[in-house]
């Protein structure tokens, strides 16, 4: 190893030994290698220590530092939990954010600020076509966020996101579940219309979907509800279809998240609204809703 390499190893390991991961890769590295390999190691001390600088490193793009390891932290919960037994004896719990969703996070942050921070907004192309900016819509203490896709042609011209066919399909799917539209908040992933209500492209979310990250951090949901793939596709960071995952609840920074299909879809496809109810009543059934009364 040359000098430089060994110093960017020694950084590393120092960095752990900060975080209070010094004993728990030293446990693990012990417990998972064989007796007989242990020895040749201790006598061996250069290549034990890449070893646990390269799984430090590997802790850093782990599935716990991003929305993507939300659906990953869901995965692996639901996983064999050997593994997490062995650093539970020696990590603390964390009962917090984690310190990259801290990071992530804007102290103070609100809407009006994250507004005001979008202001009139040409950060991608999307603002060439558009007629005005769809930030959101309802309750800052709302416990239930819809997540769509991006603005259609009515919601350019009011501002407010689902308020065409599909927006007032949505109003009764919320009115369905003893809700109003005012007790939830509904925003988008793009906050202006795509050309021709073409698919947001992957440059335009990822510019635009910072301030929905911001505006759920600032709400803290109970739930989310992505409405679409572009949504749930955009909050879990998978390029899985959402027939292979919705309805199934995952953890998004803290708020249970569900995926189901967007309204636009169910005015083409009404076979498929007994899908979407039954996704809307396990989000009844987490928030305490009862349906409406007819
Ligand atoms: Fe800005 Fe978002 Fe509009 Fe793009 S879509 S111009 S990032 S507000």
């Amino acid at each position: 190893m040359d000098a430089a390499d060994r110093a960017r190893v020694e950084a590393w390991l120092r960095y752990g030994d900060d975080l209070g991961l010094g004993p728990y890769y030293r446990s693990r590295s012990a417990q998972e290698r064989p007796a007989e390999l242990e020895s040749s190691v201790q006598a061996e001390p250069l290549p034990r220590t890449m070893a646990a600088a390269a799984a430090l490193r590997a802790s850093f793009s782990s599935p716990d530092l991003s929305p993507k390891t939300s659906v990953g932290r869901s995965q692996l919960a639901a996983a064999p939990q050997k593994p997490a037994q062995a650093a539970a004896s020696v990590l603390p719990i964390v009962t917090g954010p984690s310190l990259f969703e801290a990071a992530d996070r804007i102290e103070n942050d609100t809407l009006e600020r994250i507004r005001a921070d979008i202001g009139d907004c040409t950060r991608c192309k999307l603002h060439k076509g558009r007629t005005n900016i769809v930030f959101g819509v309802g309750s800052m203490k709302a416990e239930l966020v819809f997540v769509g896709e991006g603005p259609g042609h009515d919601e350019d011209l009011k501002g407010e996101p689902f308020v065409g066919r599909a927006g007032k399909l949505l109003t009764q799917m919320i009115e369905s579940m003893g809700l109003r539209r005012q007790d939830v908040y509904i925003c988008n992933v793009v906050k202006c219309r795509p050309p021709e209500n073409r698919l947001p492209e992957k440059d335009e979310i990822t510019t635009c979907s910072l301030f929905l990250f911001r505006q759920i951090d600032v709400i803290r949901p109970k739930v989310i509800c992505c409405l679409g793939s572009c949504a749930s596709q955009t909050l879990l960071q998978t390029t899985q279809g959402i027939s292979r995952f919705r309805g199934e609840w995952f953890d998004f920074r803290g708020s249970k998240l569900i995926a189901t299909y967007h309204p636009a879809y169910l005015l083409r496809n009404p076979n498929a609204k007994g899908e979407v109810w039954k996704d809307l009543q396990k989000v009844m059934s987490v928030l305490g809703l009862q349906p409406k009364r007819k």
